[in-house]
């Protein structure tokens, strides 16, 4: 069977599946495989960080997972990871999607704030020969990770030719969009404020929606409060919890108005562990403040939940596109 493609995610650990096309909509033919192995669900909304200790899941994984890695580990790790996959499934695929978080062009990682040594990277072309010297030739493709995730959820709730976007809220902000189109898309670090007091962005800019979004600003703005309290606190009506809850809703609101203005009205999904901190009411309030023109009214927000299958799904679905470009990608539901 050569309609199999294998879907790769490396952010964090790696997970690598075998999925196949049923009647236009794309599922999975096999177990998951991940590295660590231990490593616990990514994605998930409850297991997403750790509330013990505080730390993030990414945090933990950095000694144990990809963090650590070089790049030419992480890359022949994926390439046995596959060539397994595939010999204990009889499978045969046609080629391999892989989403890694950064800016992605032409298979080389230009840039990825929160794994340093993966910048410049030409990832594609090392777990092409990776697979080579395994001789298990296959082509690969690199996307973004949020394009992934965004592509999986276009694929899993049958809106493969619509466009979705989604919002991944993390350690980081990821933006996805699908179908996937040549650019930077850095959505996360859209200006949402000039405040020049807002300094908080791993990336160093000023104004940046993860400066207030992400998981770690939240920590660095409030070093007295983990993210959790200060949502259970607003809740309680905290004024200065209340105040940030209202900014971190506005911030979202601003980059959607933003995405909204450039690239039209749609659907905009909320995933990630920090998803449970939306309220959508509060969130489709202030954009609609912000996105008052007819033509571009009637934007959605869904908060989904994640687990590993969407992102590789994806990945596979977007490797497919770019094996067969012109191909419409239907889905029969
Ligand atoms: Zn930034």
């Amino acid at each position: 069977m050569t309609d199999h493609m294998i879907g790769v995610v490396a952010a964090g650990e790696i997970t690598v599946g075998l999925v196949s096309p049923v009647k236009g909509c794309y599922e999975l033919a096999a177990p998951v495989r991940r590295y660590p192995s231990s490593g616990p669900e990514r994605d998930d909304p409850d297991a997403g960080f750790s509330a013990a200790d505080g730390l993030t899941q990414e945090e933990e994984l950095e000694s144990s997972g990809v963090h650590g890695m070089p790049m030419e580990a992480i890359a022949e790790t994926i390439a046995v990871m596959i060539r397994d996959l595939c010999r204990d499934h009889g499978a045969t695929p046609s080629g391999a999607g892989i989403g890694f978080p950064g800016i992605i062009g032409n298979g080389v990682i230009e840039d990825s704030p929160n794994l340093k040594q993966a910048k410049g990277a030409r990832l594609a072309a090392m777990v092409t020969d990776a697979l080579e010297s395994l001789r298990f030739p296959l082509p690969v493709w690199l996307f973004n990770s949020a394009d992934v995730t965004a592509a999986g959820l276009a694929s899993t709730r049958g809106h493969l030719e619509r466009l979705i976007r989604v919002w991944t809220l993390g350690h980081g902000v990821g933006f996805g969009r699908y179908p996937r189109i040549e650019g930077i898309w850095e959505g996360g670090h859209m200006v949402v404020t000039l405040d020049p007091k807002e300094t908080y962005c791993g990336c160093g800019g000023r104004g940046h929606l993860e400066g207030i979004m992400g998981h770690r600003a939240m920590r660095l703005r409030f070093l007295d409060l983990e993210p959790d309290e200060i949502f259970a606190n607003a809740q309680l009506k905290d004024p200065r919890c209340v105040e940030f809850e209202i900014l971190w809703h506005r911030a979202l609101a601003a980059a959607t108005a933003n995405s909204i203005h450039m690239d039209g009205p749609g659907k905009f999904y909320l995933a990630g562990p920090n998803s449970r901190f939306v309220k959508i009411n509060l969130l489709s309030q202030f954009l609609h403040e912000m996105v008052t023109m007819s033509p571009l009214q009637g934007s959605v927000f869904e908060v989904v939940p994640m687990n590993d299958a969407i992102s590789i799904i994806g990945a596979a679905v977007n490797a497919g596109l770019a094996a067969n470009p012109g191909q419409v990608a239907g889905c029969g539901r």
